[in-house]
């Protein structure tokens, strides 16, 4: 069997995951999809053309192998091996930022030094304070980075094994290993990619500290997989990690027992856990542990462990099955709709590589938009001539056309553009600004009129106290129903509205739809006219939920309620 840093990483999350992982049990998985591969690609050959002579001996996907016991082959792929005035070195480019490691500081008496800065050849090294006064939390700091289940630890310990393999493979090397990052602030040009897009760091100096962990987490794999046991574990947080960018593969398997609605987890800020009140003063329980001693379902929590009002508010909801509705906050916040009401909508594309000029690594590029105006109140044909589209070709820069003709409709009216979670759409306006300043007047126009119909559902605090409501009822959430379980997600919010509103549509959220979008260069011209048609439909029933969710909400309003 193969180990790589990745494969150990998921192996010692706990001893379930070697027997679920049996090659024949049908699991598989792939990191990236093609049109990530090929944009990881295009990161890596850049940084080749950019920072290396391609000099015979450059060595280009390097491998090594080593066999540590009868079943395991440790093996690691290193970008490029090459050679500099110092002695060999080997890059291993990661499609990740360096944002996590440049924003770490430690505190010294008073000061707080970053904890890496880069050397006289441009290179990120860990910032070891000269004297032993000034180290503060220093040592703190760098231990934490030797935590795999920290994100920034992950990175490190795959350094780490890397580091570990090429020593027992060379041990008499003094080969330096480099990890190659993406420059979060770097600015495209437009033309090409320059040096400044990447950040090149040496971990050698934590390397020291995690030899042991590397090996003592080889030896914990190999008794995962000599165990081979499929018998249920207790669920971890930090280890299955489920719903971030770490998540275990098992984790639909693992978690099958916990209800999809109404669980535990849908419970607000579930991850701070509950309080049982005792004689002897209230008792802790994480949820995890809750779970893992069986306590699944929302109403599995005493009412009497409920000490925040919202958790109070859900329970009533999902026991009654009737809605919260705070009618006054709702129909204060309303009132200060002006018509016509312009829904806008936008769909992005989160780019490892920035794609035209102005957009940094992993800028949310607008790729599409969606508009509907309802000119009269609770009128709006979803499929007539007051809806507006607009979607960009996959090859080419057409946020220019995407600006004006947004400008075009959207300005034609001095009323409120409502947006779900206004901070997406707001910061994307922005960029633009920036990439557009010509248009900087216009969309500051449409920044200024946006309108966050969350709010109407969640809350606006400072809305309310500037309105006059006491702290206590501004801080309360205006509208929840038990369809929602615990999120007010656009998607989770429409339930209670138009449950069916996303079930016909082949493209059904946000994160389908970049990747459709990303996909488009890979499709023939028929499959790519679909895809294009199931993003348009997406897109529109975006704008056209809020409208249903306005609407809908009259219903539970006072009857002669009206926004105009
Ligand atoms: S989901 Fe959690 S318990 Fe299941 S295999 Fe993964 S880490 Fe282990």
């Amino acid at each position: 069997m193969k180990v790589t840093a990745n494969v150990l990483l998921n192996y010692i999350r706990c001893r379930r995951y070697a027997s679920l992982n049996d090659p024949d049990a049908g699991y598989s998985s792939s990191e990236f999809d093609s049109a990530s591969e090929y944009q990881v690609h295009v990161y890596r050959q850049n940084f080749l053309n950019l920072f290396l002579d391609t000099q015979e001996d450059l060595n280009i996907n390097h491998n090594l192998t080593y066999d540590f016991h009868p079943e395991i082959e440790l093996s690691e792929t290193y970008d490029f091996l090459t050679r500099d005035e110092q002695g060999e070195v080997i890059y291993c480019l990661f499609p990740t930022t360096s944002k996590d490691f440049l924003k770490q500081k430690y505190n010294s008496d008073g000061h707080k030094p970053q904890l890496f800065v880069k050397n006289n050849q441009g290179i990120y090294m860990v910032n070891i304070p000269e004297k032993q006064a000034d180290q503060g939390n220093f040592k703190e700091k760098i231990r934490k980075l030797t935590d795999r289940r920290e994100d920034s630890g992950r990175m490190v310990y795959h350094y780490a094994f890397k580091r570990f393999l090429y020593d027992i493979v060379n041990p008499e090397n003094t080969t330096r290993i480099l990890f190659v990052f993406l420059n979060s602030d770097y600015v495209h040009d437009g033309l090409s990619y320059q040096k400044q897009l990447y950040h090149i760091f040496d971990f050698s100096e934590i390397y020291s500290l995690m030899k042991e962990i590397i090996e003592a987490d080889i030896y914990r794999m190999i008794n995962h997989l000599e165990l081979s046991d499929f018998v249920a574990c207790p669920l971890v947080k930090k280890e299955c990690r489920k719903g971030d960018s770490f998540e275990c593969k098992f984790v639909d398997f693992c978690f099958s027992h916990i209800p999809k609605n109404n669980s535990i987890l849908d419970y607000f800020d579930s991850h701070l856990g509950f309080e049982e009140p005792t004689e002897a003063g209230n008792v802790y329980h994480d949820t995890y542990d809750l779970i893992n001693e069986g306590l699944v379902d929302m109403n599995d929590i005493p009412i009497s462990w409920l000490r925040n009002e919202l958790h109070l508010m859900q329970r009533y909801c999902l026991d009654t099955g009737k809605i919260h509705v705070n009618q006054l906050k709702i129909e204060a916040l309303l009132k200060t709709l002006r018509y016509p009401l312009v829904y806008l909508d936008f769909e992005a594309l989160p780019c490892l590589l920035p794609r035209f000029r102005g957009e940094k690594p992993y800028s949310q590029s607008v790729f599409q938009y969606s508009i509907h105006v309802e000119e009269d109140e609770g009128v709006l044909d979803k499929n007539g001539n007051s809806h507006y589209e607009f979607i960009a070709n996959h090859d080419t820069d057409n946020r220019r056309e995407l600006v004006e003709s947004m400008i075009k409709i959207i300005n034609r009216f001095d009323s409120s553009v409502i947006v779900y979670h206004k901070t997406f759409e707001e910061q994307r306006l922005k960029e633009l600004q920036d990439i557009f300043p010509e248009y900087k007047n216009e969309l500051q126009n449409i920044i200024d009129r946006l309108f966050d119909l969350k709010d109407v559902l969640k809350n606006n605090k400072k809305f309310y106290l500037k309105q006059g409501f006491s702290e206590a009822d501004a801080s309360r959430y205006n509208f929840y129903s038990c369809e929602m379980s615990g999120s007010y997600s656009l998607k989770k919010v429409i339930k209670v509205f138009n449950p069916n509103a996303y079930q016909d549509l082949t493209i059904n959220n946000g994160e389908a739809a970049y990747k459709a979008y990303m996909s488009l260069e890979f499709l023939d011209q028929t499959d790519r006219e679909n895809t294009i048609n199931d993003l348009l439909e997406y897109c529109k029933q975006d704008t056209y939920s809020m409208y249903e969710i306005i609407n809908g909400l009259r219903k539970h309003l006072s009857p002669d309620f009206h926004i105009r």
